[in-house]
């Protein structure tokens, strides 16, 4: 087994895992950073930000978004770091050379979904590819003592020692080689558990193992019962189905429309997805959907210029041969996006010592619902600030003698899953499928919870390592959404249709207990006014 020594480990090369690194590395820090398969990164589109370009476009008004679009029980904390430091950020890497689409000095923004502003910035390509190519550029152009670059590294296991974070154990696939990295702090960059779901726009990388090895590293994984919808997953034709298309169209000339043609939600108002995705789900369950049990992308009414903008829906048109003025693309929801995470908090440290997270593996930024162009707003200032965070502890606290024995762990690696380990996932697959989807009810998450944990309970007696990871995150949704009787955000109970202020202004945390997890609920931060004004006032400086 190959050993390394470095003073920040950081686990997933999305852009929050390219971010963290690169800021590690300009702190002082010498950095490894794991690579992993393809992420949701790759398919970024646009992202909010706050560049002071007018009286609107602030940090505070990005930060009362964020916290209305949350439920309020997002970290108001975490909030006004994110929303205070994404000016800076972007243009900072406009300077680096990412080709924001700008006018004259001034980048040009398209309304996401749920904001109140225009402030989403976005290349001509995908601003995730556009941002990825140019920090991983500098990342491999330094001096390689200082900045190690693996591929495709998978982080295994977080090691630790007297408490604290001391590095980890990682597979190469591509050289089927073991490393054992002794590091002063780990950022988890590892992305999202979409492959959970039956139905997900998340790639393959997104399998949810951040969240397991920070619950087996000790820390509290916060907001689990909060799961996205991506509104426009398209259907139909079988070859075509699940490509994304953006929602920021609706803004533009484009139509949501039932299989009667008619327009079944008022969109001049910027509804938020999950808005979205309970009126189209609704819409289909009445009877009113298309043959295929859809409805309709409608983009005859955009101009030609505005769909140029659009990679994704070039790319829609392209493959079913199709011109915009023609096109009703018949489209679905589909699982998107975790708000939950790892808590952290406005340095995105973990409750472990040394212990960092960034992106969609961590949680507190986004509450019950995230606006759209959000994710790429989080990965790019929550990796600068995380980056920042794990260099200075590891620069300031001695790296430790890692107590962990250097033995390769191949029961960990998803290569040789057994037909019953696969069958055991495909069940956690349809339990959270069934329970956890965009209507829930008590009958149904019951089921959900029971199922998952008769897989956690089998794959602990089998000794069953990954698809007991898999069952703990599962378990940890299934169980969270169960236990909040009310609805926020993208959380819907059709048996407690209600949002209720009095009891759920609260967070359920999840932690380790032995073999399973323990569920505590904390109160959130309670704001006075229902505009959030008084948030704003003190959080934002
Ligand atoms: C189809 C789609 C479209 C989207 N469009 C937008 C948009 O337009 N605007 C927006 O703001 N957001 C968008 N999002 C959300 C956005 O992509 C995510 O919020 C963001 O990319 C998350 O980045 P990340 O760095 O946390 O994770 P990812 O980009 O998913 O990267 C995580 C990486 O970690 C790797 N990994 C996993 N486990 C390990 C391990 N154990 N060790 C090492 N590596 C590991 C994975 O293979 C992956 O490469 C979209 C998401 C999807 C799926």
């Amino acid at each position: 087994m190959d050993e390394i020594e470095t003073d920040v480990l950081v686990a997933g090369s999305g852009v929050g895992g390219i971010m963290a690194a690169y800021r590690a590395h300009l702190a002082g820090a010498r950095v490894v950073l794991l690579g992993g398969s393809g992420g949701a990164s790759g398919r970024i589109s646009s992202m909010n930000t706050a560049l002071g370009y007018g009286p609107e476009d602030t940090p505070a008004r990005l930060f009362d978004d964020m916290f209305r679009a949350g439920g309020y029980v997002n970290d108001p904390t975490v909030v006004a770091a994110f929303a205070e430091r994404i000016g800076q950020e972007t243009l900072h890497l406009a300077e680096l050379g990412v080709p924001f689409a700008s006018d004259g000095d001034l980048l040009v923004r398209r309304q996401a979904t749920g904001s109140t502003w225009t402030r989403a910035v976005y290349t001509m390509g995908l601003v995730g590819v556009d941002i990825s190519r140019c920090l991983m550029a500098l990342l491999t152009a330094a001096d390689p003592d200082r900045v190690t670059v693996v591929r495709s590294g998978l982080l295994l296991e977080v090691s630790m020692t007297d408490g604290r974070v001391s590095g980890g154990l990682a597979y190469v696939p591509r050289d089927e080689g073991w490393l054992r990295i002794t590091a002063g702090s780990v950022v988890l960059a590892t992305g999202g558990a979409g492959q959970l779901f039956r139905n997900t726009t998340n790639p393959r990388g997104s399998r949810g193992t951040g969240y397991a090895m920070a619950l087996e590293a000790g820390a509290t994984l916060t907001g689990m019962e909060f799961v996205s919808f991506e509104p426009f997953v398209s259907t139909y034709p079988v070859e075509a189905k699940g490509d994304d298309l953006p929602t920021t169209v609706l803004r533009e000339g484009a139509k949501l429309r039932n299989g009667r043609g008619e327009e079944f939600l008022d969109t001049s108002r910027a509804p938020t997805k999950d808005i979205i995705c309970r009126a189209m789900v609704r819409e289909v369950r009445e009877g009113r959907g298309t043959p295929s049990g859809s409805v309709y992308y409608d983009i005859r009414g955009m101009a030609p210029e505005a769909v140029d903008r659009y990679v994704q829906i070039k790319e829609a048109l392209n493959s079913r041969g199709l011109d915009s003025r023609e096109a009703q693309i018949e489209v679905m929801p589909a699982q998107h996006f975790l708000m939950g995470g790892v808590q952290i908090d406005n340095e995105a440290a973990s409750d472990v010592a040394g212990l960092y997270a960034v992106g969609e593996v961590a949680g507190g930024a986004h509450g019950a619902h995230r606006l759209a162009a959000g994710g790429g707003m989080e990965v790019v200032v929550g990796g600068a600030i995380a980056g920042e965070s794990a260099a200075a502890f590891a620069l300031e606290h001695p790296t430790p003698v890692q107590s962990s024995s250097s033995t390769p762990r191949p029961e960990l690696i998803a290569r040789g899953r057994s037909t019953k380990e696969q069958s055991q996932l495909t069940r956690i697959q349809a339990a959270l499928e069934e329970g956890c989807g965009i209507l829930r009810n008590a009958d149904e998450l019951s089921r959900t919870v029971e199922a998952v944990k008769e897989v956690l309970d089998d794959a602990t007696r089998l000794g069953q390592p990954l698809v007991r990871r898999a069952a703990l995150v599962g378990l940890a949704i299934a169980r969270s959404a169960q236990l909040r009787t009310e609805s926020r955000g993208d959380h819907f109970r059709e048996d407690f249709p209600d949002r209720n202020d009095a009891t759920w202004m609260a967070r359920i945390d999840v932690a380790a207990n032995g073999a399973g997890l323990r569920f505590t609920r904390s109160e959130v931060y309670r704001r006075s006014h229902t505009d959030a004004s008084d948030s704003v006032a003190t959080f934002i400086g």
